[in-house]
């Protein structure tokens, strides 16, 4: 097991070294950084004020904008010369999220990705072919490099080329495949495209898929169709890149490497700490980060934590699997909106395939569009019936929704596909250039 005495540490532990590490960052955050510094005369609190574990909620939180507020160096805490490593955040509004890492920093990174794919089920002589974007995108440097630490032998082929990613996955019969969940199905289709059955030819084992939230359903798909075991990997740039959080062989949630960060869920509207099991927004501590080492930071990501043992043996506590943040979230005539409980319902109803858009309306109230393509198999099978299946797939979504979603069936392929982060909610409410036809 790749760094066993990490991953299979006793929760009495854990803790003992998260409040030790705490207490030494947050001094080490105070004397580095102005912001903190700042911060906490503000509050009127002092490093010293930070006694133990439980003291953590009396730490200020940060937020994305204190990132964008310190364009381009972000928050360092290290002159610039120690800095070996810049990576910006892939969103697409705003002035970008720069982080930075020192050499330390992408030591641990590299330790953290290793134990996720150890923990996933991937073995040191496996290939794995990494169709995460590399550049500026933490995810596609972030797997390559954890691949490499674990020992295996990294194919980088980026996103896009599928064709050419499709030829090398059968001809190097490459076992591990590293990539957004969409990539993932995009993948499968394209394989039957160009001729292959990924059952019969290739030789894939484990899915490291993350970047962005995916359904059960979804997972059941990927593994059915590519015949691996897909797996959830968890993680955001301002936390190292991917590999806060991953899997176990048990699928039960993902186990946070608490020896490196310190997890808190907290009411996003009054910033109260919540008990175990209750689901909040996301903060994240980073315990030994050198070159910006973000106390309490936000990332508007809902879920909930569990400390319940795992079957697995590891005592990290588990985060469940992410719904979207809180940003993502569409409030759609008063009534709460998940994406990914849109995704749940459309894959729930048997013939109705993965690709799917959500479009949010206003004329005089809002109004909820969901279109959505009918699987390629079913649709060419001679059940397919698109009143009944239409029909269907509406009652599922009103059963989850609590709202009318107006939905319309696509042929197969209609769609835009995508070789990183999903596209699926189009808000335009307030937009002038319109899809008029819904
Ligand atoms: P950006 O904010 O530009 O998309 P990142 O690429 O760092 O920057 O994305 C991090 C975000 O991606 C997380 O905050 C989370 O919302 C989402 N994400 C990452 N991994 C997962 C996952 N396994 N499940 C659900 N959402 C995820
Ligand atoms: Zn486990």
């Amino acid at each position: 097991m790749f760094n066993e005495k990490a991953q299979k540490m006793k929760l009495d532990d854990i803790r003992e070294l998260q409040e030790k590490r705490l207490l030494k960052q947050v001094k080490y955050a105070y004397e580095n950084v102005p912001m903190y510094k700042k911060r906490f005369k503000e509050e009127g609190i002092k490093p010293s004020d930070i006694k133990k574990l439980e003291d953590a909620r009396k730490v200020p939180f940060t937020v994305k904008d204190d990132l964008r507020d310190h364009y381009p160096y972000g928050i360092l805490a290290v002159p610039k010369e120690k800095v070996v490593r810049f990576h910006a955040s892939s969103g697409t509004t705003g002035t970008p999220t720069v982080v930075s890492y020192t050499k330390k920093d992408m030591d641990v990174w590299g330790d953290l990705m290793a134990r996720c794919y150890d923990s996933a089920g991937v073995e040191p002589e496996y290939i794995v072919q990494n169709a995460y974007g590399y550049g500026l995108f933490t995810g596609g440097l972030g797997f390559h490099q954890g691949a490499e630490v674990m020992g295996c032998a990294v194919l980088p082929t980026s996103t896009g080329n599928t064709k050419k990613q499709i030829k090398m996955m059968n001809d190097f019969q490459t076992e591990v495949l590293a990539a957004t969940p969409s990539y993932a199905i995009y993948l499968s289709e394209a394989a039957e495209k160009y001729g292959f059955d990924p059952l019969e030819d290739f030789n894939l084992k484990v899915g490291m898929f993350g970047a962005e939230p995916w359904s059960e359903e979804a997972r059941e798909s990927i593994e059915n169709s590519l015949g691996i075991k897909a797996q959830d990997v968890y993680g955001m740039s301002e936390l190292y890149g991917p590999g806060v959080a991953v899997e176990c062989p048990e699928q039960n949630g993902l186990h946070i490497w608490s020896d490196e960060f310190l997890v808190e869920t907290i009411d996003p509207k009054t910033g109260e700490v919540l008990p175990e099991g209750e689901k909040g927004e996301i903060v994240f501590t980073m315990l030994t980060r050198e070159a910006m080492p973000l106390l309490r930071y936000r990332t508007k990501d809902v879920g909930s934590v569990t400390y319940e043992e795992c079957e697995c043996g590891r005592q990290h506590p588990r985060i469940e699997k992410i719904e979207g943040r809180s940003d993502d979230m569409l409030i759609v005539g008063g009534v709460n909106v998940f994406p990914s409980q849109v995704e749940a319902a459309l894959l729930e109803t048997e013939g109705i395939g993965e690709h799917y858009q959500i479009i949010v309306d206003r004329d005089v109230l809002d109004k909820l569009y969901v279109r959505a393509e009918v699987d390629k198999d079913h649709y060419e099978s001679s059940e397919y019936d698109e009143e009944k299946l239409k029909k269907e797939a509406s009652e599922n979504l009103t059963a989850v929704l609590n709202i009318k979603a107006r939905l319309k069936l696509l042929e197969p392929g209609t769609l835009p596909r995508t070789v990183g982060k999903a596209k699926r909610v189009i808000d335009q409410r307030e937009e002038q250039d319109r899809i008029e036809e819904l």
